[in-house]
């Protein structure tokens, strides 16, 4: 089988698709024919190195995958059936997708909903698995269409962009933070309402600021995700999931004890299985077909280390979708 290996030598990583034997899998609990992967932004810090995302080596990254069961020792599951897979540390602890077969726990996967192809499963992946989250996150904090605007930042990504198309498939009106003027129209074809600059709102706010945003969803982290808080209404949501712009978070309690406002983590790793399903029919209803096209670029695994490089430099629109 072919398969993306990262290897470790002398404290350098290496990266090279190589034809493995399949037998050296290290897990055999169900064995996978994968036939889409993709490449999120924790894919691009494992293999470029740039984060500290991949901890034992040899490793074959890659965080999802979706593809048919090719063997089970897992009675849940059977032959030829369609499967996929995101999240519980596969791609940073354990083999990953980015290979024409993983052996996986039966435990981390989830059965593709019906009327959803294993293509569109991955063209969704991670990130808008991660985009769903966050927008169920905003619902339960009782953010309505009728609360007011949703800003999303990072929104030429797979999460932002994702997350656009969600949230205007169910009403909301959507304002998107982009570092990017040429992903303008993108946006707008998403749904995107209005576009604000990463340049006009980077730069440090008050601690309280006027009122703009009834929620939000942040992918970025850092001073935008400072001002963001300092800026939304009174008992407004903010779903934070991400950290392309930083770690760090330069805020005060302020909008907390002020102005109710809750600020809710987001994971999509360790999301417990048993609701798993749930969050695949909701992005099943709710996607348009139009977003499959809009938002994907389908890659081969030759291409990979580019494609990596090129999502830490934020040249990446969207979804990068790699067929096995
Ligand atoms: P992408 O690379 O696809 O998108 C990130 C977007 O962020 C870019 O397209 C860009 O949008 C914007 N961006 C890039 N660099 C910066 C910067 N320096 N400052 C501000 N904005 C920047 O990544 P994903 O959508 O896959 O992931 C987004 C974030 O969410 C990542 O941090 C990722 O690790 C995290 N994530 C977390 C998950 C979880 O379970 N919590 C799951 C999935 C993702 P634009 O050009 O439009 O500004």
């Amino acid at each position: 089988m072919k398969a993306l290996l990262v290897e470790q030598n002398d404290n350098k990583l290496s990266t090279n698709v190589q034809n493995i034997d399949e037998k050296i899998l290290p897990i055999h609990d169900v064995i996978v024919d994968i036939h889409y992967s993709t490449l999120n932004y924790k894919d691009g810090l494992a293999i470029t190195g740039k984060g500290k995302i991949l901890r034992q080596f040899p490793m074959v990254p890659g965080i999802d995958f979706s593809g048919v069961v090719h063997h089970t020792e897992d009675p849940r599951f059977h032959i030829g059936q369609h499967v996929l897979l995101t999240g519980w540390g596969v791609g940073e602890n354990h083999w990953g997708g980015l290979a024409q077969k993983a052996g996986v726990k039966g435990d981390w996967l989830t059965v593709v909903p019906e009327g959803l192809s294993l293509k569109n499963a991955m063209i969704i992946g991670t990130a808008g698995f991660t985009a769903m989250l966050c927008v169920m996150a905003l619902e339960q904090g009782g953010i309505t269409p009728e609360s007011g605007d949703i800003l999303v930042t990072g929104a030429s990504g797979g999460v932002g962009s994702t997350a656009i198309s969600l949230l205007t498939a169910l009403g909301y009106q959507v304002t998107a933070l982009s570092g990017r003027a040429s992903n303008h129209d993108y946006l707008r074809k998403l749904g995107a309402k209005n576009i604000i600059t990463r340049e006009e709102f980077e730069p440090a706010g008050r601690a309280l600021d006027k009122q703009r945003w009834a929620g939000a969803i942040d992918t970025v982290g850092g001073q935008i995700l400072a001002n963001i808080l300092s800026q939304t209404n009174y008992n407004g949501t903010v779903a934070a999931c991400g950290l392309a712009g930083g770690f760090s978070l330069p805020t005060t309690v302020m909008p907390f004890i002020l102005r109710n406002v809750r600020l809710q983590g987001v994971d999509s790793v360790y999301f417990p299985a048993e609701k798993r399903a749930q969050v695949w029919q909701r992005l099943l209803k709710l996607l348009p077909e139009t977003f499959y096209q809009q938002a994907m670029t389908e890659i081969t695994l030759d291409e990979v280390p580019r494609y990596a490089q090129m999502i830490m430099d934020n040249q990446v629109t969207g979804r990068t979708l790699v067929k096995l």
